[in-house]
């Protein structure tokens, strides 16, 4: 009988091969083309039709990574990846990622596995206590409120809003189901689509969303739009479920002024939940905290991802709520061969009751050797890093008569655009990101073109910055 597994040797023989493949990779990087440049299927047609029948070596694996792969990787660690907000993998993270991984336990509950619960909750009051989130949100002090990692930002939300609609039934929601056309669920229209999405999957459906306005200028969400769609609603006989604040908005970085948000939402019974996913982690920086305004005195739930700008591998979503019984409520579920001591002793958290799978990997490792080796002080520098040069590339735009800011720089990122006809600026984006030089991404403001250059990959320089500068300039006047 042949055994099937790789031996303790060839483990780390592998292992040190694969680490030093990232290591080469990482060298190299930077001289290759942003974006993949392969056609849909040919990547596919490189693969086999079938899985090998009999084991190959590792080796022959690791070859076909060069070979097969890495000509269809779009290279989101490159340090000219401006497109969608970095999506950071730091050394520190992936080594907590590997540890999870090589010890491979499932902390569905408490008891499957002790410290996968416990340390997720210390590092996550490391991190509430890092933003200067509100006390009300630590997992130390018992209830009523805590942290959770989430795969995302999408499922932090739709847990969210299943929460909101546990409390505003009172519990019926779980049992009978629900009337999608009692509700009404509020988010500008810069808000993240993962709302749509989760009202989709709540079943309340997309027509439960109101899509409220935004002031052109800031892009936050107008306050007099949403009392009024509120008031609306109430005249129709609907219940205001609800609020969402996005804190960074993806198209242009905006901030919905959450306070005000929150008195609207106390004032009709309605849950505030602030998606903050890009933006939130910049409260590691004192001079930053103004990001989170509103969040400690009105926030129901709220949701950063370390997985974005604060180098923490993806997948890792911190997610908190003031309150954590409309969650378990909304989520718990308790079969026979879960059943076990320590969760009828009621002394333990089981995380199963705060999401939607049961499984969950040991994510809370990454952001545990994220924060110990980089401390509050190296995320600060790195965060301020991506800060000052969007700062920089937005003064250059405002230097250059041929460009324009269409938003103010927003942390770190920059809305402009190529001054002349719409498709100007589209054909630029197309030649910048052809050129293999960097890769920007494009939005449309007040119904226009504009492009977004969104720093804070951890390889990210000045000189980077410039040279994607100059060959936007160079493409401008080819
Ligand atoms: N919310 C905002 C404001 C975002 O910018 C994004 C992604 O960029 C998301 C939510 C979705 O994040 P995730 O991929 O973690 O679901």
């Amino acid at each position: 009988m042949i055994d099937p597994h790789m031996s303790p040797e060839d483990f780390r023989r592998h292992g040190h091969e694969v680490i030093d493949w990232i290591a080469d990779y990482w060298d190299t990087v930077a001289d290759q083309p942003v974006l993949a440049s392969v056609k849909p299927g040919d990547v596919a047609a490189m693969l086999p039709h079938e899985a090998p029948e009999h084991g190959e070596s590792f080796d022959a694996v690791l070859a076909d990574l060069d070979r097969v792969l890495m000509p269809g990787i779009t290279h989101w660690q490159h340090p000219r990846y401006f497109a969608y907000f970095p999506a950071n993998s730091s050394p520190a993270a992936i080594l907590g990622d590997l540890i999870s991984s090589g010890i491979g336990a499932q902390g569905m509950i408490w008891a499957t596995s002790p410290a996968v619960t416990e340390l997720e909750q210390v590092v996550l009051d490391w991190l509430a206590r890092a933003l200067d989130l509100p006390t009300a949100f630590l997992n130390s002090e018992g209830g009523p409120g805590g942290g959770v990692i989430q795969d995302t930002a999408s499922t932090a939300t739709f847990t969210a809003l299943l929460a909101a609609l546990h409390r505003a039934t009172g519990g019926t929601a779980r049992t009978t189901g629900v009337e999608p056309a009692r509700f009404a669920i509020y988010g500008s229209s810069q808000a993240h689509s993962s709302l749509l999405k989760a009202a989709m999957m709540s079943g309340l459906g997309e027509d439960s969303v109101r899509t409220i306005a935004v002031d052109p200028g800031s892009q936050a969400m107008s306050v007099p739009a949403l009392r009024n769609a509120v008031a609306a609603d109430r005249e129709r006989g609907l219940t205001p479920l609800m609020i969402q604040a996005a804190v960074g908005t993806t198209s242009t970085g905006g901030f919905d002024p959450v306070a005000d948000l929150g008195e609207i939402a106390r004032d009709c019974g309605a849950w505030l939940h602030v998606d903050a996913a890009w933006a939130g982690v910049a409260a590691v920086c004192p001079e930053l905290r103004w990001v989170n305004a509103g969040v400690g005195e009105y926030a129901d739930s709220y949701v950063t991802n370390p997985h974005k700008w604060l180098l923490t591998t993806f997948d890792c979503s911190a997610f908190w709520v003031r309150d954590r019984a409309a969650l378990i409520g909304a989520l718990s579920i308790l079969p026979e061969y879960l059943r076990n001591p320590a969760t009828e002793s009621g002394a333990v958290v089981d995380y199963r009751d705060w999401h939607p799978q049961l499984g969950r990997r040991f994510r809370a490792v990454k952001l545990w050797t994220v924060l110990r080796t980089y401390g509050l002080e190296g995320l600060r520098a790195h965060l301020r890093s991506g800060v000052e040069l969007a700062a920089h590339f937005a003064a250059l735009v405002e230097g250059d008569d041929r460009f324009e800011l269409v938003t103010p720089p927003s942390l770190g990122l920059v809305v402009f655009r190529a001054i002349g006809p719409e498709q100007l600026t589209m054909d630029l984006m197309e030649a910048i990101n052809a050129s293999g030089t960097a890769y920007l991404s494009h939005t449309k403001v007040e119904g226009r073109a504009a492009l977004r250059l969104a720093v804070g990959g951890w390889r990210t320089t000045r000189a980077d910055v410039d040279l994607t500068w100059r060959e936007l300039g160079r493409l401008l006047s080819s």
